[in-house]
Protein backbone atom coordinates (compact mmCIF):
# COMPACT_ATOMS: atom_id res chain seq x y z
CA UNK A 1 0.00 0.00 0.00
CA UNK A 2 1.11 3.70 -0.78
CA UNK A 3 2.35 5.41 2.33
CA UNK A 4 -0.60 7.67 2.39
CA UNK A 5 -3.59 5.10 2.06
CA UNK A 6 -5.51 4.45 4.23
CA UNK A 7 -7.06 1.47 1.95
CA UNK A 8 -6.69 -0.35 -0.72
CA UNK A 9 -10.17 -0.19 -2.64
CA UNK A 10 -12.87 2.43 -2.05
CA UNK A 11 -16.12 1.79 -4.04
CA UNK A 12 -18.42 4.56 -4.85
CA UNK A 13 -21.87 3.99 -5.90
CA UNK A 14 -23.63 6.35 -8.46
CA UNK A 15 -21.86 8.58 -10.90
CA UNK A 16 -24.04 11.28 -10.03
CA UNK A 17 -22.95 14.71 -8.28
CA UNK A 18 -22.46 13.65 -4.87
CA UNK A 19 -20.22 10.36 -6.38
CA UNK A 20 -18.33 12.02 -7.96
CA UNK A 21 -16.96 14.51 -5.99
CA UNK A 22 -16.48 11.85 -3.29
CA UNK A 23 -14.58 9.79 -5.57
CA UNK A 24 -12.30 13.25 -6.19
CA UNK A 25 -11.72 13.48 -2.91
CA UNK A 26 -11.01 9.76 -2.10
CA UNK A 27 -9.25 9.34 -4.28
CA UNK A 28 -5.65 10.53 -3.16
CA UNK A 29 -6.23 8.13 -0.05
CA UNK A 30 -6.94 4.74 -1.74
CA UNK A 31 -4.58 3.06 -4.35
CA UNK A 32 -7.93 2.35 -6.17
CA UNK A 33 -11.21 4.08 -6.01
CA UNK A 34 -14.46 1.97 -8.46
CA UNK A 35 -17.52 4.44 -9.10
CA UNK A 36 -19.95 2.15 -9.85
CA UNK A 37 -23.00 3.39 -12.21
CA UNK A 38 -26.39 1.63 -13.52
CA UNK A 39 -26.48 3.21 -16.43
CA UNK A 40 -24.63 4.02 -19.49
CA UNK A 41 -23.04 7.24 -19.26
CA UNK A 42 -22.70 9.30 -22.65
CA UNK A 43 -20.25 10.89 -23.68
CA UNK A 44 -22.58 13.52 -24.94
CA UNK A 45 -24.23 15.98 -22.43
CA UNK A 46 -27.39 14.33 -22.47
CA UNK A 47 -29.95 13.19 -20.14
CA UNK A 48 -30.21 9.34 -18.87
CA UNK A 49 -32.64 7.53 -16.66
CA UNK A 50 -30.67 7.72 -13.65
CA UNK A 51 -31.18 11.11 -13.41
CA UNK A 52 -34.71 12.25 -13.97
CA UNK A 53 -34.20 15.60 -12.85
CA UNK A 54 -31.59 16.39 -15.54
CA UNK A 55 -34.02 17.69 -17.93
CA UNK A 56 -34.65 20.81 -15.39
CA UNK A 57 -32.67 23.69 -14.51
CA UNK A 58 -30.06 23.19 -12.11
CA UNK A 59 -28.54 26.31 -10.94
CA UNK A 60 -24.16 25.42 -9.44
CA UNK A 61 -24.38 28.30 -6.24
CA UNK A 62 -20.99 29.88 -5.87
CA UNK A 63 -20.24 27.85 -2.92
CA UNK A 64 -20.96 24.39 -5.08
CA UNK A 65 -18.34 25.56 -7.91
CA UNK A 66 -15.68 26.98 -5.40
CA UNK A 67 -15.79 23.34 -3.80
CA UNK A 68 -15.79 21.95 -7.18
CA UNK A 69 -12.51 24.03 -8.30
CA UNK A 70 -10.68 23.10 -4.61
CA UNK A 71 -11.43 19.05 -5.66
CA UNK A 72 -10.90 19.93 -9.05
CA UNK A 73 -8.47 22.91 -9.97
CA UNK A 74 -9.25 24.75 -12.78
CA UNK A 75 -12.78 23.94 -12.59
CA UNK A 76 -14.68 26.62 -13.64
CA UNK A 77 -12.64 27.30 -16.75
CA UNK A 78 -13.99 23.79 -17.66
CA UNK A 79 -17.52 25.06 -17.30
CA UNK A 80 -16.77 27.72 -19.51
CA UNK A 81 -14.93 25.32 -21.90
CA UNK A 82 -18.58 23.60 -21.78
CA UNK A 83 -20.41 26.95 -22.94
CA UNK A 84 -21.54 27.95 -19.71
CA UNK A 85 -23.38 30.72 -19.54
CA UNK A 86 -21.40 33.54 -17.12
CA UNK A 87 -23.30 35.42 -14.83
CA UNK A 88 -22.61 38.16 -12.69
CA UNK A 89 -24.22 37.57 -9.26
CA UNK A 90 -26.72 39.92 -8.34
CA UNK A 91 -26.82 41.70 -12.24
CA UNK A 92 -28.02 39.07 -14.61
CA UNK A 93 -30.71 37.44 -13.29
CA UNK A 94 -33.55 39.16 -12.90
CA UNK A 95 -35.22 38.60 -9.38
CA UNK A 96 -39.44 39.67 -8.97
CA UNK A 97 -40.78 38.96 -5.78
CA UNK A 98 -43.80 40.78 -4.25
CA UNK A 99 -42.88 44.26 -3.63
CA UNK A 100 -39.77 44.10 -5.69
CA UNK A 101 -40.42 43.61 -9.60
CA UNK A 102 -37.58 43.49 -10.04
CA UNK A 103 -35.55 43.22 -6.82
CA UNK A 104 -32.09 45.74 -7.51
CA UNK A 105 -29.59 44.39 -9.79
CA UNK A 106 -25.95 44.67 -8.86
CA UNK A 107 -23.13 43.35 -9.14
CA UNK A 108 -22.32 41.23 -6.12
CA UNK A 109 -18.73 40.29 -6.58
CA UNK A 110 -18.73 37.24 -8.41
CA UNK A 111 -19.57 35.15 -10.94
CA UNK A 112 -21.98 32.18 -11.56
CA UNK A 113 -22.19 29.47 -14.26
CA UNK A 114 -25.28 28.98 -16.32
CA UNK A 115 -25.49 25.01 -18.08
CA UNK A 116 -27.19 22.05 -18.21
CA UNK A 117 -27.34 19.59 -15.67
CA UNK A 118 -26.14 16.77 -17.98
CA UNK A 119 -23.18 19.32 -18.81
CA UNK A 120 -22.21 20.24 -15.55
CA UNK A 121 -21.83 16.70 -14.64
CA UNK A 122 -19.68 15.55 -17.69
CA UNK A 123 -17.70 18.30 -16.74
CA UNK A 124 -16.99 16.60 -13.38
CA UNK A 125 -16.94 13.00 -14.62
CA UNK A 126 -14.72 14.28 -17.27
CA UNK A 127 -11.87 15.12 -14.05
CA UNK A 128 -12.74 11.91 -12.32
CA UNK A 129 -12.15 10.02 -15.33
CA UNK A 130 -8.99 11.92 -16.03
CA UNK A 131 -7.63 10.38 -11.78
CA UNK A 132 -5.17 7.57 -13.29
CA UNK A 133 -6.26 5.55 -10.06
CA UNK A 134 -10.24 5.54 -10.74
CA UNK A 135 -11.67 3.86 -12.47
CA UNK A 136 -15.62 4.00 -13.94
CA UNK A 137 -18.15 1.66 -14.44
CA UNK A 138 -21.17 1.83 -16.03
CA UNK A 139 -23.98 -0.24 -16.51
CA UNK A 140 -23.34 -2.20 -13.24
CA UNK A 141 -25.96 -1.62 -10.94
CA UNK A 142 -25.05 -2.71 -7.11
CA UNK A 143 -27.58 -4.84 -5.50
CA UNK A 144 -26.59 -5.53 -2.00
CA UNK A 145 -23.93 -3.88 0.54
CA UNK A 146 -22.38 -7.13 2.23
CA UNK A 147 -20.39 -6.74 5.93
CA UNK A 148 -19.49 -8.89 8.26
CA UNK A 149 -22.37 -10.33 10.42
CA UNK A 150 -24.73 -7.91 12.70
CA UNK A 151 -23.06 -5.16 10.06
CA UNK A 152 -20.26 -4.45 12.36
CA UNK A 153 -17.80 -3.77 9.08
CA UNK A 154 -18.52 -3.38 5.38
CA UNK A 155 -16.25 -5.61 2.94
CA UNK A 156 -18.08 -5.55 -0.44
CA UNK A 157 -20.55 -4.79 -2.46
CA UNK A 158 -22.56 -6.83 -4.71
CA UNK A 159 -23.34 -5.97 -8.40
CA UNK A 160 -25.02 -7.16 -11.44
CA UNK A 161 -23.16 -6.13 -14.47
CA UNK A 162 -24.05 -5.26 -18.12
CA UNK A 163 -23.49 -8.36 -19.06
CA UNK A 164 -25.89 -9.75 -16.67
CA UNK A 165 -23.57 -11.94 -14.28
CA UNK A 166 -23.32 -11.41 -11.02
CA UNK A 167 -19.84 -9.80 -8.98
CA UNK A 168 -18.63 -8.83 -6.24
CA UNK A 169 -15.88 -6.24 -5.52
CA UNK A 170 -14.23 -6.05 -2.35
CA UNK A 171 -13.94 -2.72 -0.38
CA UNK A 172 -12.43 -0.95 2.57
CA UNK A 173 -14.88 1.74 2.30
CA UNK A 174 -18.09 2.30 0.22
CA UNK A 175 -19.36 5.60 -0.68
CA UNK A 176 -23.35 5.28 -0.68
CA UNK A 177 -23.86 8.32 -3.29
CA UNK A 178 -27.20 6.40 -5.24
CA UNK A 179 -29.46 9.30 -4.48
CA UNK A 180 -31.99 7.52 -2.21
CA UNK A 181 -29.63 5.76 -0.05
CA UNK A 182 -31.60 2.66 -0.48
CA UNK A 183 -28.63 0.17 -0.30
CA UNK A 184 -27.81 1.94 3.42
CA UNK A 185 -30.98 1.51 4.97
CA UNK A 186 -31.13 -1.65 3.24
CA UNK A 187 -27.87 -3.01 5.20
CA UNK A 188 -28.92 -1.50 8.52
CA UNK A 189 -32.06 -3.07 8.25
CA UNK A 190 -31.22 -6.28 7.40
CA UNK A 191 -28.48 -6.40 10.36
CA UNK A 192 -30.86 -5.49 12.85
CA UNK A 193 -29.25 -1.76 13.59
CA UNK A 194 -31.64 0.91 13.77
CA UNK A 195 -32.07 3.23 10.79
CA UNK A 196 -31.48 6.98 11.18
CA UNK A 197 -34.21 9.31 12.10
CA UNK A 198 -36.14 11.58 9.19
CA UNK A 199 -37.36 14.84 9.43
CA UNK A 200 -39.10 15.78 6.56
CA UNK A 201 -40.88 18.90 4.76
CA UNK A 202 -43.88 17.48 2.65
CA UNK A 203 -43.85 20.39 -0.15
CA UNK A 204 -46.06 18.30 -3.11
CA UNK A 205 -43.79 20.68 -5.18
CA UNK A 206 -44.27 20.06 -9.21
CA UNK A 207 -41.80 20.83 -11.84
CA UNK A 208 -42.20 21.51 -15.71
CA UNK A 209 -39.79 22.46 -18.02
CA UNK A 210 -38.94 23.17 -21.58
CA UNK A 211 -35.71 24.78 -23.59
CA UNK A 212 -36.19 27.42 -25.94
CA UNK A 213 -34.18 28.63 -28.21
CA UNK A 214 -32.92 32.14 -27.33
CA UNK A 215 -34.44 34.49 -29.87
CA UNK A 216 -32.60 37.28 -31.89
CA UNK A 217 -34.64 40.12 -29.82
CA UNK A 218 -34.12 38.66 -26.39
CA UNK A 219 -34.14 41.06 -24.08
CA UNK A 220 -30.74 42.54 -23.04
CA UNK A 221 -30.97 43.97 -19.56
CA UNK A 222 -31.51 39.96 -18.21
CA UNK A 223 -29.81 36.69 -19.08
CA UNK A 224 -32.10 34.98 -16.71
CA UNK A 225 -35.35 35.14 -14.63
CA UNK A 226 -36.79 34.21 -11.02
CA UNK A 227 -40.42 34.75 -10.52
CA UNK A 228 -41.62 34.14 -7.41
CA UNK A 229 -45.22 33.77 -6.45
CA UNK A 230 -47.24 36.44 -4.08
CA UNK A 231 -50.37 36.38 -2.27
CA UNK A 232 -53.64 35.47 -3.98
CA UNK A 233 -54.64 31.71 -5.41
CA UNK A 234 -51.91 30.43 -7.53
CA UNK A 235 -49.38 32.32 -4.82
CA UNK A 236 -46.84 29.34 -4.65
CA UNK A 237 -46.35 29.44 -8.79
CA UNK A 238 -43.26 30.45 -9.88
CA UNK A 239 -40.80 30.35 -13.11
CA UNK A 240 -37.01 30.46 -13.70
CA UNK A 241 -35.85 30.96 -16.97
CA UNK A 242 -32.20 30.21 -17.06
CA UNK A 243 -29.75 30.42 -20.03
CA UNK A 244 -28.25 26.83 -21.06
CA UNK A 245 -25.20 26.28 -23.59
CA UNK A 246 -26.01 26.61 -27.07
CA UNK A 247 -27.66 29.63 -26.69
CA UNK A 248 -31.27 27.82 -25.61
CA UNK A 249 -33.20 28.76 -22.45
CA UNK A 250 -34.43 27.04 -20.18
CA UNK A 251 -37.84 27.46 -18.95
CA UNK A 252 -38.82 25.70 -15.84
CA UNK A 253 -42.34 26.44 -13.41
CA UNK A 254 -43.17 25.06 -10.50
CA UNK A 255 -46.32 24.90 -8.40
CA UNK A 256 -47.29 22.86 -5.16
CA UNK A 257 -50.14 21.41 -4.20
CA UNK A 258 -53.20 20.72 -6.22
CA UNK A 259 -51.58 23.57 -8.59
CA UNK A 260 -49.08 22.48 -10.42
CA UNK A 261 -47.85 22.72 -13.77
CA UNK A 262 -49.08 20.63 -16.63
CA UNK A 263 -47.42 18.58 -18.90
CA UNK A 264 -49.11 19.33 -22.49
CA UNK A 265 -47.77 22.52 -24.14
CA UNK A 266 -50.82 23.89 -23.75
CA UNK A 267 -51.25 23.81 -20.34
CA UNK A 268 -47.43 24.42 -19.35
CA UNK A 269 -47.86 27.96 -21.49
CA UNK A 270 -51.17 28.59 -19.49
CA UNK A 271 -49.70 28.18 -16.61
CA UNK A 272 -46.39 30.55 -17.30
CA UNK A 273 -49.49 33.11 -18.35
CA UNK A 274 -50.77 32.45 -14.79
CA UNK A 275 -47.10 33.42 -13.60
CA UNK A 276 -47.64 36.67 -11.11
CA UNK A 277 -45.47 38.96 -13.74
CA UNK A 278 -45.42 38.54 -17.54
CA UNK A 279 -42.06 38.36 -18.02
CA UNK A 280 -41.27 35.03 -18.73
CA UNK A 281 -44.32 33.97 -21.20
CA UNK A 282 -42.91 37.50 -23.07
CA UNK A 283 -39.69 36.98 -23.64
CA UNK A 284 -40.63 32.74 -24.47
CA UNK A 285 -43.66 33.53 -26.36
CA UNK A 286 -42.08 33.74 -29.90
CA UNK A 287 -38.91 31.19 -29.02
CA UNK A 288 -38.71 27.97 -30.81
CA UNK A 289 -39.27 25.23 -28.54
CA UNK A 290 -36.40 22.97 -28.82
CA UNK A 291 -38.27 19.37 -27.32
CA UNK A 292 -41.33 18.60 -25.23
CA UNK A 293 -42.14 19.63 -21.43
CA UNK A 294 -40.69 17.79 -18.75
CA UNK A 295 -42.26 16.86 -15.39
CA UNK A 296 -40.94 15.91 -11.86
CA UNK A 297 -42.61 15.77 -8.59
CA UNK A 298 -40.88 16.20 -5.25
CA UNK A 299 -43.09 15.22 -3.03
CA UNK A 300 -40.80 16.45 0.43
CA UNK A 301 -37.18 17.70 1.44
CA UNK A 302 -36.07 14.96 3.93
CA UNK A 303 -32.88 15.25 6.27
CA UNK A 304 -31.20 11.65 7.68
CA UNK A 305 -29.88 12.30 11.25
CA UNK A 306 -27.42 9.80 10.89
CA UNK A 307 -25.54 12.01 13.61
CA UNK A 308 -27.84 10.74 16.01
CA UNK A 309 -26.91 6.76 15.96
CA UNK A 310 -24.67 5.43 18.17
CA UNK A 311 -23.06 2.77 16.05
CA UNK A 312 -22.55 2.75 12.49
CA UNK A 313 -21.16 -0.02 9.89
CA UNK A 314 -17.60 0.88 9.72
CA UNK A 315 -16.42 1.15 6.15
CA UNK A 316 -19.49 3.11 5.18
CA UNK A 317 -20.90 6.66 4.29
CA UNK A 318 -23.56 7.45 2.51
CA UNK A 319 -23.65 10.97 0.84
CA UNK A 320 -25.22 14.24 -0.96
CA UNK A 321 -29.03 13.01 -1.32
CA UNK A 322 -28.61 9.76 0.42
CA UNK A 323 -28.26 11.99 3.61
CA UNK A 324 -30.27 15.16 2.45
CA UNK A 325 -32.58 16.07 -0.21
CA UNK A 326 -33.72 19.65 -0.36
CA UNK A 327 -36.91 20.70 -2.18
CA UNK A 328 -34.98 21.95 -5.73
CA UNK A 329 -36.32 24.66 -5.73
CA UNK A 330 -33.54 26.36 -3.14
CA UNK A 331 -30.96 24.83 -6.04
CA UNK A 332 -28.86 23.39 -3.24
CA UNK A 333 -28.65 19.96 -3.58
CA UNK A 334 -25.63 19.70 -5.95
CA UNK A 335 -23.10 22.46 -3.77
CA UNK A 336 -23.97 20.51 -0.38
CA UNK A 337 -23.04 17.19 -2.07
CA UNK A 338 -19.30 19.50 -3.36
CA UNK A 339 -19.30 20.76 -0.08
CA UNK A 340 -19.76 17.65 1.55
CA UNK A 341 -16.72 15.64 -0.62
CA UNK A 342 -14.75 18.33 0.46
CA UNK A 343 -15.02 17.83 4.04
CA UNK A 344 -14.91 14.33 3.54
CA UNK A 345 -11.81 15.31 2.20
CA UNK A 346 -10.00 17.55 4.64
CA UNK A 347 -11.04 14.33 7.03
CA UNK A 348 -9.35 12.06 4.96
CA UNK A 349 -6.19 14.87 4.61
CA UNK A 350 -6.23 15.16 8.66
CA UNK A 351 -4.16 12.57 10.54
CA UNK A 352 -5.89 10.29 13.32
CA UNK A 353 -3.96 9.57 16.38
CA UNK A 354 -6.99 6.31 16.82
CA UNK A 355 -4.43 4.31 14.04
CA UNK A 356 -7.62 3.12 11.94
CA UNK A 357 -9.49 6.53 10.09
CA UNK A 358 -11.65 4.54 8.77
CA UNK A 359 -12.71 3.23 11.76
CA UNK A 360 -13.67 6.62 12.85
CA UNK A 361 -14.92 8.18 9.20
CA UNK A 362 -18.55 8.18 9.10
CA UNK A 363 -18.87 9.21 12.67
CA UNK A 364 -16.53 12.55 12.21
CA UNK A 365 -18.14 12.89 8.97
CA UNK A 366 -21.79 12.47 10.66
CA UNK A 367 -20.95 14.89 13.39
CA UNK A 368 -20.14 17.37 11.38
CA UNK A 369 -23.23 17.08 9.26
CA UNK A 370 -25.54 19.45 11.37
CA UNK A 371 -23.25 22.27 11.11
CA UNK A 372 -23.15 21.62 7.15
CA UNK A 373 -26.75 21.15 6.76
CA UNK A 374 -27.50 23.87 8.75
CA UNK A 375 -28.21 26.89 6.49
CA UNK A 376 -29.61 24.77 3.44
CA UNK A 377 -32.08 23.25 6.04
CA UNK A 378 -33.17 26.89 6.77
CA UNK A 379 -34.09 28.07 3.55
CA UNK A 380 -35.86 24.70 3.37
CA UNK A 381 -38.12 25.17 6.05
CA UNK A 382 -39.33 28.37 4.02
CA UNK A 383 -41.80 26.05 2.87
CA UNK A 384 -43.62 26.52 5.70
CA UNK A 385 -44.82 29.65 4.30
CA UNK A 386 -47.54 27.75 2.48
CA UNK A 387 -49.85 26.17 5.08
CA UNK A 388 -50.59 23.02 2.84
CA UNK A 389 -46.87 22.26 3.63
CA UNK A 390 -46.65 19.23 5.74
CA UNK A 391 -44.38 18.93 9.14
CA UNK A 392 -42.92 20.20 11.89
CA UNK A 393 -42.79 23.73 11.48
CA UNK A 394 -40.66 25.45 13.30
CA UNK A 395 -41.70 27.05 16.69
CA UNK A 396 -39.96 30.18 15.81
CA UNK A 397 -41.50 29.85 12.15
CA UNK A 398 -43.18 33.33 12.28
CA UNK A 399 -40.20 35.55 13.60
CA UNK A 400 -37.98 33.85 11.25
CA UNK A 401 -40.53 35.01 8.37
CA UNK A 402 -40.50 38.71 9.34
CA UNK A 403 -36.70 38.55 10.25
CA UNK A 404 -36.75 37.60 6.61
CA UNK A 405 -38.70 39.82 5.38
CA UNK A 406 -37.28 43.05 7.13
CA UNK A 407 -33.74 41.77 5.91
CA UNK A 408 -34.96 41.41 2.29
CA UNK A 409 -36.02 45.20 2.76
CA UNK A 410 -32.39 46.23 4.01
CA UNK A 411 -30.88 44.33 1.09
CA UNK A 412 -33.03 46.03 -1.66
CA UNK A 413 -31.90 49.29 0.04
CA UNK A 414 -28.12 48.73 0.89
CA UNK A 415 -25.67 46.59 -1.61
CA UNK A 416 -23.52 45.82 1.69
CA UNK A 417 -26.82 44.05 3.12
CA UNK A 418 -27.72 42.82 -0.36
CA UNK A 419 -24.31 40.73 -0.75
CA UNK A 420 -24.61 39.54 3.28
CA UNK A 421 -27.81 37.70 1.92
CA UNK A 422 -26.41 36.97 -1.09
CA UNK A 423 -23.70 34.80 0.73
CA UNK A 424 -25.86 32.86 2.99
CA UNK A 425 -28.10 32.05 0.40
CA UNK A 426 -25.55 30.93 -1.32
CA UNK A 427 -23.82 28.88 0.88
CA UNK A 428 -20.87 30.97 1.54
CA UNK A 429 -21.49 32.18 5.01
CA UNK A 430 -23.90 30.50 7.69
CA UNK A 431 -26.62 32.25 8.60
CA UNK A 432 -25.12 32.83 12.38
CA UNK A 433 -22.89 35.44 10.34
CA UNK A 434 -26.89 37.80 10.85
CA UNK A 435 -27.17 37.12 14.68
CA UNK A 436 -22.93 37.98 14.84
CA UNK A 437 -23.70 41.64 13.99
CA UNK A 438 -24.89 43.43 16.47
CA UNK A 439 -25.50 46.82 14.28
CA UNK A 440 -27.37 44.26 11.43
CA UNK A 441 -29.36 43.04 13.97
CA UNK A 442 -30.46 46.71 15.12
CA UNK A 443 -31.49 47.46 11.80
CA UNK A 444 -33.57 44.58 10.93
CA UNK A 445 -35.01 44.93 14.53
CA UNK A 446 -36.20 48.73 13.91
CA UNK A 447 -37.90 47.39 10.86
CA UNK A 448 -39.81 44.33 12.23
CA UNK A 449 -40.84 47.03 14.69
CA UNK A 450 -42.29 48.62 12.25
CA UNK A 451 -44.59 45.49 11.27
C1 LIG B 1 -36.20 18.81 -10.41
C2 LIG B 1 -34.90 19.00 -9.69
C3 LIG B 1 -34.18 20.17 -9.87
C4 LIG B 1 -32.99 20.36 -9.16
N1 LIG B 1 -32.34 21.54 -9.30
C5 LIG B 1 -31.18 21.73 -8.63
C6 LIG B 1 -30.48 22.95 -8.74
O1 LIG B 1 -30.93 23.91 -9.38
N2 LIG B 1 -29.29 23.06 -8.10
C7 LIG B 1 -28.78 22.06 -7.33
O2 LIG B 1 -27.70 22.21 -6.77
N3 LIG B 1 -29.44 20.89 -7.18
C8 LIG B 1 -30.62 20.70 -7.80
N4 LIG B 1 -31.29 19.53 -7.65
C9 LIG B 1 -30.75 18.52 -6.73
C10 LIG B 1 -29.64 17.66 -7.37
O3 LIG B 1 -30.11 17.07 -8.56
C11 LIG B 1 -29.23 16.58 -6.36
O4 LIG B 1 -29.13 17.12 -5.08
C12 LIG B 1 -27.87 15.97 -6.69
O5 LIG B 1 -27.85 15.43 -7.97
C13 LIG B 1 -27.56 14.89 -5.65
O6 LIG B 1 -26.48 14.11 -6.02
P1 LIG B 1 -26.44 12.55 -5.66
O7 LIG B 1 -25.11 12.09 -6.07
O8 LIG B 1 -26.88 12.31 -4.27
O9 LIG B 1 -27.55 11.89 -6.56
P2 LIG B 1 -27.65 11.88 -8.17
O10 LIG B 1 -26.86 13.01 -8.74
O11 LIG B 1 -29.09 11.80 -8.45
O12 LIG B 1 -26.91 10.54 -8.57
C14 LIG B 1 -27.25 9.26 -8.13
C15 LIG B 1 -26.60 8.28 -9.10
O13 LIG B 1 -26.61 6.96 -8.54
C16 LIG B 1 -26.95 6.03 -9.56
N5 LIG B 1 -27.47 4.85 -8.86
C17 LIG B 1 -28.57 4.79 -8.07
N6 LIG B 1 -28.70 3.55 -7.57
C18 LIG B 1 -27.66 2.81 -8.04
C19 LIG B 1 -27.26 1.46 -7.87
N7 LIG B 1 -27.94 0.62 -7.09
N8 LIG B 1 -26.15 1.04 -8.51
C20 LIG B 1 -25.43 1.89 -9.30
N9 LIG B 1 -25.78 3.18 -9.49
C21 LIG B 1 -26.88 3.64 -8.87
C22 LIG B 1 -27.96 6.79 -10.40
O14 LIG B 1 -28.10 6.21 -11.68
C23 LIG B 1 -27.33 8.18 -10.44
O15 LIG B 1 -26.38 8.27 -11.48
C24 LIG B 1 -32.50 19.35 -8.31
C25 LIG B 1 -33.21 18.17 -8.14
C26 LIG B 1 -34.41 18.01 -8.80
C27 LIG B 1 -35.19 16.76 -8.53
Amino acid sequence: MAPSSIGRQAVVVGAGMGGLAAAGAIAPHFEQVVVVERDVLPAEPVDRPGIPQGPHPHGLLVSGQRALSELFPGFEQDLVRAGAVSLIAGLDVRMERPGYDPFPQRDLGWRTYALSRPAIERAVRRRVESLANVTLRQRCRVRELLATPEGATVTSVRLENGAGSTETLEADLVVDASGRGALTLALLKATGRPLPEETAIGVDFGYATCVFAIPDDAPTDWKGVMTFGGPGPQGARGGLLFPLEGNRWMAGLGGRHGDQPPGDTEGYLAFMRGLRTPTMYNAIKHAKRLGSVARYGAPESVRRHFERLETFPRGLLPIADAICRFNPVYGQGMSVAALEACLLRRLLETPTDKGDPIATLAHVFFAEMPALIETPWSVATFDFVHPETRGERPADFETRLAFSMALTRLAAEDPAVHRLTAEVQSLLKPRSVYRDDPALMKRVMAIMAQG
